[in-house]
């Protein structure tokens, strides 16, 4: 045998050894004997480079440092989930699951909802290329030297894998790694670590793979992603992934109503506890990938997803006092200052009271004993009142009357739960907060300015809006306290290169009321310039694919500010985008302007997400489900007899995939 055939013998051999004992939990051989030949892999690598692979079990040990990590897009994007806490939100969900896709029985895989940091990983040709943190769902960071270290992630696929794809993932801690991690740092006289969600999560952006190494981490896989993957539903994916190599828990079960869903939520509820690792609820997932498709995104969540949370963890603490937080839209909210107590692994000093309502619905007082929970959220919430504690002679709480910030008197609309303070262009944390919000990453990512500057350069009065930034010298800056030359000019040179950033994100930075990242997406399509928008009455604005009534009267109220106008004006004067860049109007049209079309069933020469795309590129509408408003039903093979049912009685007509594309 030569050194060629050598290398790549032992290298398989430890790969069948590692997918046995970290995958199966079933070595066939002693560590000591894993650990003997693993050296003898690296002592051959080592003595020959020139059979370098990337997939090499060496990898394992690590010893790359990243210094920065690359921010990558991810090519399909990785959606959060919707949450449910009751049968009746399950059942309000199979309902409008159910409205579109007809009365079609629907399956569910009912998967655990494992807490760690969220992954995603690509194959080409069976071997691992790139491992992406979620990030914002449309890019994140490249984390592949670290993610590698981590043994149940393979670098080499096996059997029947897809050319390409993404699957993804939970990067975990178990609790008894976590445990064993945490017994070392106390030896080791260091602060132990909070929980192991975090830790999992902090792991992934070290800067020395050997690190990772060190730490037992693992990645349970739940999704795959990508074209042509060869599986019709997500148990079938799961099982494959399994097939593959992949680390894919064996509780997942298939149910055949919502019912049996239940039962699946009620058993783990308990058992989840009997488990090596950390789980929040359950991921409920519409069985057929077909379906699936049909379902869609509307938003940040797939419709054909829920998770349902297991219910929270809870302690008691004293209220020892009401603040008022006012933010950039001058809500205010009610904030709980807490008796500091630990609570599902961290120390815990405030929580939300939501708003005055709420207050009064509870009975909150002051010098109350609360019971507080922490949900998904991020800040813990108050749930009750822990009546048997309350001293005699506590007062019922007073919602505050007056902005803490400027004194204004609050104000509430009929109709809405907030308080909020009207003085928009007076209020400091309102004006402070637009402009935090302008320069963020998200927005106009301003590189060499950070919210502590916004507020410094507010209070020493060189800015009260976002376009006053345009006009700061280096000069005005230096004098500035912990500013300096260099930091001065990274602030200015930051300002003047965010005139390259593209509209939608222009747009998303103004702040307008209910325009987030993807409605400023959708707006920018729809009108492709700044000026189009601002004429568009909330009637047109409404016709837009998603855009609502809530919407629509936001985007015209600002716009008939003539405060605002102004601004928008500055900020053009400046050379700011306010309109699509050539390479993004290639490709759109207006040909379908006002139509709604419903797409179901499949499709042969297009795929129904690219058909979709092309509606909304050629400003048409998508609907999920058929009304009187729909203009087009396009139907593939396979389509739900319902549908095709409620099309001819509500008149609309019924056109082939051939059809619409002579349409474009
Ligand atoms: P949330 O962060 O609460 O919006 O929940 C969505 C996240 O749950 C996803 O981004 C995943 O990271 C995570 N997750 C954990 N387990 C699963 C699972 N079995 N299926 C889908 N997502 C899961
Ligand atoms: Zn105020």
């Amino acid at each position: 045998m030569d050194s060629k055939q050598q290398i790549t013998a032992l290298r398989e051999e430890l790969r069948e050894h590692n997918h046995n004992y970290y995958i199966l939990d079933r070595p066939t051989i002693s560590d000591y004997e894993f650990d003997m030949k693993l050296k003898e892999h690296q002592a051959l690598e080592e003595a020959h480079p020139e059979f370098h692979d990337p997939t090499s079990p060496t990898l394992r040990v690590g010893g790359e440092v990243t210094k920065n990590f690359d921010t990558i897009q991810h090519e399909h994007r990785m959606y959060s989930l919707d949450n449910s806490y009751s049968k009746e939100d399950l059942e309000d969900w199979e309902k409008r699951i159910q409205r579109i896709l007809g009365d079609v029985p629907v399956e569910y895989t009912c998967e655990l909802k494992y807490d760690g940091a969220s992954l995603s990983l690509t194959y080409e040709s069976g071997v691992l290329v790139r491992a992406v943190t979620r990030g914002d769902g449309f890019q994140g960071d490249d984390v592949t030297t670290n993610i590698k270290t981590i043994r149940t992630v393979p670098l080499q696929l096996k059997g029947d894998y897809p050319p390409k794809f993404d699957i993804r993932g939970e990067i975990i801690l178990t609790l008894e790694g976590f445990a064993e991690m945490n017994k070392e740092r106390l030896a080791n006289g260091e602060e132990p670590y909070m929980n192991p969600r975090n830790t999992a999560s902090g792991s992934l952006k070290l800067q020395d793979s050997a690190l990772v190494a060190k730490r037992p981490l693992e990645c349970l896989l739940y999704n795959l992603a990508g074209e042509n993957l060869g599986v019709t539903s997500q148990i079938d994916a799961l099982d494959k992934a399994r097939e593959w190599g992949f680390k894919v828990p064996t509780v997942a079960k298939l149910c055949k109503s919502i019912d049996e869903v239940l039962q699946f939520v009620s058993y783990w509820d308990v058992h989840r506890h009997d488990l090596p690792y950390e789980t929040d609820g359950v991921v409920v997932k519409v069985n057929t990938l077909r379906y699936q498709d049909e379902l869609g995104y509307p938003s940040k969540a797939p419709r054909w997803a829920m998770a349902y949370k297991f219910k929270a963890e809870q302690v008691s603490t004293v209220l020892h006092k009401n603040t008022y937080h006012v933010g950039r839209t001058g809500a205010s909210t009610p904030v709980a200052n807490l008796e500091p107590v630990l609570l599902a692994g961290t120390t815990v000093k405030r929580a939300s009271l939501h708003n005055a309502d709420q207050i009064e619905k509870l009975d909150i007082r002051e010098g109350d004993t609360v019971f507080v929970e922490k949900g998904g959220e991020i800040i813990p919430k108050i749930i009750a009142v822990d009546f048997t504690q309350r001293a005699a002679g506590l007062t019922p709480t007073q919602y505050a009357t007056h902005c803490p910030e400027c004194q204004t008197p609050l104000l509430r609309k009929p109709g809405e739960a907030q308080h909020f303070c009207p003085n928009e262009t007076g209020c400091p944390p309102q004006i402070t907060g637009r402009i935090q919000h302008f320069i963020s990453r998200k927005a106009m990512d301003i590189e060499g300015m950070g919210s502590e500057t916004v507020e410094l350069l507010f209070k020493e009065g060189l800015i009260g809006n976002y376009a006053d930034l345009y006009t700061l010298t280096k000069e005005q800056v230096v004098p500035l306290e912990r500013m300096a030359e260099k930091s001065a000019e990274n602030l200015v040179n930051g300002v003047a290169a965010s005139k390259a950033i593209p509209f939608e994100r222009v747009l998303f930075g103004l702040g307008i009321r209910y325009v987030g990242e993807t409605v400023a997406k959708k707006l920018a399509k729809a009108y492709k310039n700044i000026d189009a928008l601002q004429q568009a009455s909330e009637d047109e604005l409404v016709a837009v694919d998603e855009i609502g009534q809530r919407i629509a009267e936001s985007v015209v109220q600002f716009f008939a500010e003539p405060k605002n106008v102004e601004i928008v004006e500055r900020l053009k004067s400046y050379g700011l985008q306010f309109s699509l860049s050539e390479e993004q109007l290639e490709g759109q049209t207006d040909k379908l302007k006002g139509q709604t079309f419903v797409v179901s069933g499949d499709f042969e020469k297009i795929s129904r997400t690219e058909l979709k795309t092309q509606i909304a590129a050629n400003g048409g509408k998508v609907g999920s489900s058929i009304s009187s408003k729909t203009s087009f039903l396009v139907a593939g093979a396979n389509m739900g007899p319902s549908k095709k049912t409620k099309a001819e009685t509500l008149g609309v007509p019924i056109i082939s995939e051939e059809d619409f594309l002579k349409k474009v």
